[in-house]
C-alpha cells in the first residue's frame, strides 16, 4: 500500500525533498486531506478503466487517488517543475499519464483520445471560468465533471433566475450539465491555505442541452450582451451588446419578453427563445 500524498507531513516531506516553493501565480494550493481527495473521487463514481482528464495535479495528490480507484489518468500540468515530481510521488502507478502544458492551450481530443471521459480537479483558481468554459463549450465527450472550486463559484454555477449571483457561467454550466455541490472544504484542507471556502461541485453533463436552440453561437450572445451590463434592462444591455435597436424591439416581442425585464430574470428557456428571434431576424 502506497503511503497517501494527502497528508500535511507527507506533503511537507515532498516539498522539502523537491526544495519546492507553492506559486501563487500557478493557484497551487495542494490538498492535505485524504478524506477530501476521496470525495472528489466518490463523487466521479470511477469504474475501472474509465479515462480521467485531471487539471493540475500539482504533486500528484488527487491523481493517486483517481488512479487507486482504477481510473485511465491524463493530468496536465503547466508548471514545469512537477512533471519530474510527479514521476516519483506516483512511479507505483501505472494508469498515469503526465503531460505537461497549459489546459487552456493543450489539444484535448488529441491527448484524450476517442470515446467518453470525466473530468476530476482540483482546479487552480485564477482560471476557474475560463477553464469551465473552455471544457463545456468545446463539445468533449465529457460525461461528468467533479470540480473543486471557489465557493463563490459554485454558487453561480447552481443560480437560479432572478438570484442575485445568476449570470453568464450559470446559464452555461446549467445549459450543458446539471451541477450539484457535493462537499464542503475549509481553508486547513490545504496547504498553504486559501483565503476562501471551497467546495467540490459535480456536474453531469447532459446528453442533450438543457433547452432547444436554433444556432448555439447566438445563444451565447444573447446571454453575454444580457449580462454584460448589469443594472441595465435587458433591451438595453443587448443594444450596448451590439445588436440593432428595431432587431431588439421585433426579437423580445416575438418572443413573449416584456421590454423592461432584466436580463438576470431571465430562465435558460427565455433565453432560447430570444435567441432563436434573433436567428430568425439575421437570415
Ligand atoms: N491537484 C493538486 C491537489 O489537489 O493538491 C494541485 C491542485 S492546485 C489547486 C492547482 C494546480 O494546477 C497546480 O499544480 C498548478 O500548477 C496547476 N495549474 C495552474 N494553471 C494551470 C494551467 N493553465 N494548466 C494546467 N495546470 C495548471
Amino acid at each position: 500500500l502506497q503511503p497517501k500524498i494527502a497528508s500535511r507531513s507527507v506533503t511537507n516531506h515532498i516539498l522539502k525533498a523537491f526544495g519546492l516553493r507553492m506559486s501563487k501565480k500557478l493557484g497551487q494550493n495542494f490538498l492535505i486531506d485524504a478524506s477530501i481527495v476521496q470525495g472528489i473521487v466518490d463523487a466521479a463514481e470511477i469504474q475501472l478503466g474509465e479515462r480521467v482528464l485531471e487539471i493540475g495535479p500539482g504533486i500528484g495528490t488527487l491523481t493517486q487517488g483517481l488512479a487507486e480507484a482504477g481510473a485511465e489518468v491524463t493530468a496536465v500540468e503547466l508548471d514545469k517543475k512537477l512533471p519530474a515530481v510527479l514521476a516519483e510521488t506516483l512511479k507505483a502507478y501505472d494508469n498515469v499519464t503526465i503531460v505537461p502544458g497549459d489546459i487552456l492551450k493543450v489539444n484535448i481530443p488529441e491527448i484524450m483520445g476517442e470515446g467518453p471521459f470525466k473530468v476530476a480537479a482540483n482546479l487552480p483558481y485564477y482560471i476557474t471560468t475560463p477553464i469551465l468554459m473552455a471544457l463545456l463549450e468545446r463539445h468533449l465527450p465529457i460525461t461528468r465533471m467533479v470540480t473543486m472550486v471557489q465557493k463563490e463559484v459554485a454558487e453561480r454555477m447552481i443560480a437560479k433566475p432572478g438570484s442575485r449571483t445568476y449570470g453568464a457561467l450559470s446559464v452555461a454550466v446549467q445549459y450543458y450539465t446539471e451541477p450539484e455541490i457535493v462537499l464542503d472544504v475549509p481553508p486547513r484542507s490545504f496547504i498553504p491555505a486559501p483565503e476562501v471556502d471551497s467546495v467540490v461541485i459535480a456536474c453531469k453533463v447532459r446528453e442533450t442541452p438543457a433547452v432547444d436552440v436554433m444556432d448555439e453561437k447566438m445563444f451565447f450572445r444573447v446571454v453575454k450582451a444580457a449580462f454584460g451590463q448589469r443594472r441595465k434592462t435587458l433591451s438595453n444591455a443587448l443594444k450596448g451588446g451590439g445588436f440593432p435597436k428595431e432587431q431588439v424591439r421585433d426579437a423580445m416581442e416575438a418572443a413573449g419578453i416584456e421590454m423592461t425585464r432584466r436580463g438576470e430574470t431571465l430562465s435558460l428557456e427565455e433565453f432560447a427563445k430570444l435567441a432563436d428571434e434573433f436567428t430568425k431576424l439575421a437570415k
